[in-house]
């Protein structure tokens, strides 16, 4: 066991603080990372704040960050694919059953038994598992992710979390040329998921409700943007969607987004708002429309995605912080005011 400094939260309404945890010594299959950079998801702040309460109660006091990039600095005596000096990354994943038919599929994320990278029972250390706001993490080889080299590394982080949960869905929705897809809210998944959907070939539209971000998203590749609370820039488009993947991270009217969509067609959410929808039938009768949700990917589909970024030169759009800011990029984030992701430079950890 050795000590790692991390940026923790007491409880609910406590900022987030320097603070002390123990990390294990690597096991035979284990890879030590010194973090580099790391992500800033909103999952990050809806965790630290127990907003997630009904379904996933924080557990306190509690580390966030599972938008990992770093550098591998030891590994034990059975690990294979890593050895110090390489880059590595860790996305929300560090453990599961691996015996359940998703593991066996390649989809842990549905594995009753998976392990989060933060705030799941610790097997090793008993408490529960400590995230990436700290200067490194110890993590089973079969749950690090090679990061591909060229890739600029504090854009790269975001990908382990906003890149996967945003190109998931699209593959599985099989996303090509010819598809019409919407990407509603532009935050950290919603700026990936205009790229994914631009590089798979899609005519890609946004819904934002923040009219400075027009020029952005059609910078980041959209063709089209619309002010969703503008019903007269809504309107054209009913009826008209294959796809919409929606991002928003608060209280939405969903029935706005479902009429959009074609015979069907299907909305994805990914965002995960405190509080339940309100969602009439109407929308999904007619038209046959379905609503469903994703969450992030499997451990082989996180590192396609990595590759597939390597391949198309995809990183995050991101504000590089110290770690020392950040309570205030958490109210930056709650006011939609982050072009497009906050990156942590752990060097500022390290310093203090
Ligand atoms: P983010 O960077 O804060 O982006 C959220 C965006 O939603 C904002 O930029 C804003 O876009 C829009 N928005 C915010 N408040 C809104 C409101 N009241 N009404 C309408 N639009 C609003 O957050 P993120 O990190 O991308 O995460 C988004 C959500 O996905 C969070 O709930 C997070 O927990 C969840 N998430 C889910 C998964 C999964 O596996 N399913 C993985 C990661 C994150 P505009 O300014 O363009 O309107
Ligand atoms: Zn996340």
């Amino acid at each position: 066991m050795f000590k790692a400094k991390a940026y923790a939260a007491a409880g609910a309404t406590s900022p987030l603080a320097s603070s002390t945890i123990a990390r294990r010594d690597p096991g035979d299959r284990d890879v030590q990372i010194e973090i580099l950079f790391c992500g800033i998801c909103h999952s990050d702040l809806h965790y630290a704040r127990d907003e997630w309460h009904s379904f996933l109660p924080t557990v306190y006091p509690c580390v966030p960050g599972h938008e990992i990039v770093g550098r591998v600095t030891r590994v034990g005596s059975g690990v294979t694919r890593f050895q110090p000096g390489d880059l590595a990354g860790v996305g929300c994943l560090v453990d599961s059953d691996r015996t359940c038919p998703h593991c066996r599929e390649g989809l842990e994320q549905f594995c009753p038994g998976m392990i989060l990278t933060y705030g799941s029972p610790d097997k090793h250390l008993g408490g529960v598992t400590y995230g990436g706001y700290s200067d490194s993490i110890v993590v089973d080889e079969d749950f690090v992710l090679r990061v591909p080299e060229g890739l600029n590394l504090s854009g790269a982080a975001p990908l382990l979390c906003a890149g996967i949960t945003t190109y998931s869905p699209m593959r599985h929705w099989g996303i090509a040329p010819g598809k019409k897809v919407g990407v509603v809210g532009l935050g950290g998944l919603g700026h990936m998921g205009v790229k994914f959907a631009r590089a798979l070939g899609a005519h890609v539209v946004v819904f934002t409700t923040s009219p400075g971000k027009k020029e952005d998203a059609l910078r980041l590749g959209a063709h089209e943007v619309i002010l969703s609370r503008d019903a007269a820039e809504m309107q054209p488009h009913m009826g008209s969607f294959d796809f919409i993947l929606d991002t928003i991270s608060a209280d939405h009217d969903l029935n706005a987004l479902i009429f959009m969509l074609r015979r069907d067609g299907n909305l994805t959410l990914v965002g995960a708002p405190e509080k339940p929808f309100q969602l009439g039938a109407p929308g999904l009768l007619f038209g046959r429309r379905s609503l469903s949700g994703s969450l992030i990917g499997g451990i082989a589909e996180t590192q396609e995605m990595l590759d597939f970024c390597g391949r198309h030169g995809i990183t995050a759009d991101v504000e590089v912080i110290p770690i020392q800011k950040i309570n205030e990029a958490y109210e930056r984030m709650l006011r939609s005011d982050v072009k497009y992701r906050f990156s942590i430079d752990m060097a500022s950890l390290r310093s203090e």
